[in-house]
């Protein structure tokens, strides 16, 4: 008999009662540290007082008017990503894939308003997420998401992972854009090299291709910059945001420059929740503590000092850890012992880690996470990695 809830999750069976910082409290009492923030997304931590002070003022007053007024800390919020990032301009949210539908249809809208309504399609890498909605699964092209939802969306390409010239012959007529994560994220914590990122850039610019940039995972401090794609000094003419930009309340973006965003004129384009009062409140909240003096400064530096650890059990277990690679606070662990078993040998150990492809084990802290959290977190994964490694001896032994 179906469960009362969808089944389309295969939950792991624990629940939680509250959290504070880096730790959750499960409802009997477990105590578990978190590594992997909700998937990326509570980038403060649990019951960070900012935020909390932040949603319940605003609960207090105002929760949703929807978009037919004017909704000033919205407009707040706007501008400050504006400051502080390539875009002129915003739209609001509530998800990634809204925020990357919104991004799709900018991109078609863009050439229409120009006078090329025939460029419509994009391009994406192999092994990318965009989201679970009709489009962005058309763009993310994943066989086990796809499966049974067709007929596909149309006007999505795909080429292999950073492959500038299978890219390049992918060009027609009728490409508007190039969609790509900066570091994919469920694809296994696969960064674009900068090489990749500034030819994209080079490309688009000479063929007169916009370049979107999906940075829903890796943006708004995961990285150790606000975005990621700042760590190539190479910016989009679109991006979508989500995950952390709420720290935990639903909501996405998407930024775009003034020449992106020609054709989104008032009227076409929506949303019923995208923006309102809450999330706004909290979203500036968020902002506030993201993009205080020497907060990404220290993001960088215990990203380092996780990642060198991470690096010596690499050493310590060379069977077990194969590859130790991302940036920040983004950072993937390329296993050589399936990657399911090792997000299930961390949980025995109270260390919460997310899998991703490519065989991966996703580590996503919060950004606030202390030097302690990481040495406590280092002798879980290196009790895990010491029962893989004895498990091996002892099949050798046997075999
Ligand atoms: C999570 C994610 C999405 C989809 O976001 P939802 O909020 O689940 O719709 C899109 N792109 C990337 C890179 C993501 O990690």
């Amino acid at each position: 008999m179906i469960t009362p809830l969808l089944p389309t999750y295969a939950r792991t069976d624990l629940a939680f009662d509250h959290g504070k910082g880096a730790r959750l409290f499960a409802d009997n009492g477990e105590e578990f540290l978190d590594f992997g923030a909700g998937i990326a997304v509570n980038a403060l931590g649990y019951a960070h007082p900012h935020l909390v002070e932040a949603l319940t003022g605003q609960a207090q007053k105002l929760w949703h008017t929807s978009n037919l007024y004017k909704i000033p800390e919205g407009e707040r919020l706007a501008e400050r990503l504006v400051e502080a990032s390539f875009a002129d301009t915003v739209f609001f949210t509530n998800s990634g894939a809204e925020a990357l539908e919104c991004a799709i249809k900018m991109a078609r809208k863009h050439h229409s308003a120009i006078g090329q309504p025939e460029r419509y399609r994009i391009i994406t890498f192999e092994g990318a997420f965009h989201g679970r909605t009709l489009a962005t699964l058309a763009a993310g092209r994943q066989e086990k998401h796809l499966a049974g939802f067709g007929p596909v969306v149309e006007g999505f390409d795909q080429v292999s992972f950073g492959d500038i010239e299978a890219l390049k012959s992918a060009i027609t007529g009728e490409t508007a854009g190039v969609l790509v994560e900066p570091v994919q994220g469920e694809g296994g914590i696969r960064p674009l090299p900068t090489a990749i990122l500034k030819q994209l850039r080079a490309i688009c610019d000479d063929t007169g291709l916009l370049l979107l940039f999906d940075e829903v995972q890796c943006g708004v401090g995961r990285t150790g910059k606000l975005f990621a794609h700042e760590w190539a000094g190479v910016t989009p003419d679109i991006m979508a945001v989500a995950k952390a930009i709420g720290g935990g309340f639903p909501m996405g973006a998407c930024l775009a420059t003034e020449n992106a965003a020609q054709g989104m004129t008032a009227g076409s384009h929506g949303s019923t929740f995208g923006g309102n009062p809450l999330a706004m409140a909290v979203g500036n909240a968020v902002l506030d503590v993201v993009l205080a003096d020497g907060f990404l400064d220290r993001v960088r530096q215990i990203g380092i000092t996780l990642t060198q650890k991470l690096a010596r059990l690499k050493d310590e277990f060379p069977n077990v850890i194969e590859d130790i690679r991302g940036s920040g606070l983004m950072i993937g662990i390329k296993c050589r012992v399936p990657n399911t078993e090792f997000v299930q040998a961390c949980i025995e150990q109270r260390l919460l880690t997310v899998a991703a492809g490519d065989n991966v084990v996703r580590l996503l802290p919060p950004l606030i996470i202390s030097e302690a959290d990481i040495d406590d977190a280092i002798a879980c994964i290196e009790t895990a990695c010491a029962q893989f490694a004895d498990n091996a001896t002892v099949k050798q032994a046997r075999a």
